[in-house]
């Protein structure tokens, strides 16, 4: 299984729009991997993780062939991870050569009555489907269950295993640490890999996001519940410029802690 992540910051990019910290400046100056877009990550070619307003910019500048996709995952409703507006460029007028098209797109209760009324329209070439909680589903030539996040209250917001001839990889970003229900469901289960999220960075959290410390302690947390051994790789991702670090540094701070820090077009073989 091939993972790429497309896009690795928050929701105000690395350098942020308007900003003039540190950080912005820095990554301003030193450029490369120290820029980053809205978080999206590719699974193989045909399966994309969320949708953000940069999924154009992907497919410009980090090798998405949208052509290609036949399902997308979304975690939650956040303008970072979902853009419904370019979700209709697979409609005609905007696409008159590839009008066959179906994309079928996956979220929460969120997502979906956002969707329908899209998918109903038959010309859209969208079809919008419901996880439910820790079910796992068939999707493209992959099993992916959707797990639970604590994140934004206000809707189910998810993060997702995703497995394939015997490979198991967990996406996560925009999660505190994993609730008891999440740990459980996940239980024993060993991963190639894991992805975390990273956004405070310098700053502790759990409850929303996690920093530094915070996944150093949920890596702990995953060896203890039977997921990870030495073999796992980890991968901090979703970074906001308030992390305190752009990518150089961060990759000084994580390195000695087993943590690959993501950068957008980074690609790992599982
Ligand atoms: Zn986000
Ligand atoms: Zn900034
Ligand atoms: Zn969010």
């Amino acid at each position: 299984m091939r993972i790429k992540f497309l896009g690795t910051a928050a929701a105000e990019g690395t350098p942020a729009f308007f900003c003039d910290c540190p950080v912005c400046e820095k990554a301003r100056k030193l450029g490369g991997k120290n820029i980053r877009t809205r978080s999206q990550c590719l699974i193989n070619e045909n399966l994309l993780i969320d949708y953000p307003p940069d999924t154009y910019m992907h497919t410009i500048t980090g090798g998405l062939d949208l052509r290609k996709i036949e399902s997308v995952i979304i975690t939650h409703s956040h303008g970072d991870h979902f853009f419904p507006h370019d979700i209709n460029m697979n409609a005609p007028p905007y696409n008159v050569g590839n009008v066959f098209h179906i994309v079928n797109y996956y979220g929460n209760g969120h997502i979906y009555y956002d969707l329908k009324p899209l998918a109903d329209q038959q010309q859209n070439n969208i079809t919008v489907n419901q996880f439910q909680l820790f079910e796992q589903t068939k999707i493209s030539g992959y099993e992916v269950t959707p797990l639970r996040a604590v994140h934004d209250r206000r809707e189910e917001c998810l993060f997702f295993v995703i497995e394939k001839d015997g490979k198991r990889f967990i996406y996560g970003n925009d999660t505190g640490y994993f609730p008891d229900d999440t740990m459980e469901c996940i239980k024993g289960k060993r991963f190639d890999a894991i992805s975390l999220d990273c956004t405070t960075g310098k700053d502790r959290d759990g409850g929303n996001h996690m920093g530094f410390e915070d996944i150093i302690e949920m890596k702990k947390r995953l060896i203890e519940n039977g997921n990870a051994d030495e073999k796992t790789i980890f991968i901090a991702h979703h970074f906001s410029h308030n992390c305190g670090f752009v990518y150089e540094d961060t990759v000084k701070l994580l390195e000695p802690h087993g943590f690959l820090t993501s950068y957008d077009g980074m690609a790992i073989d599982i």
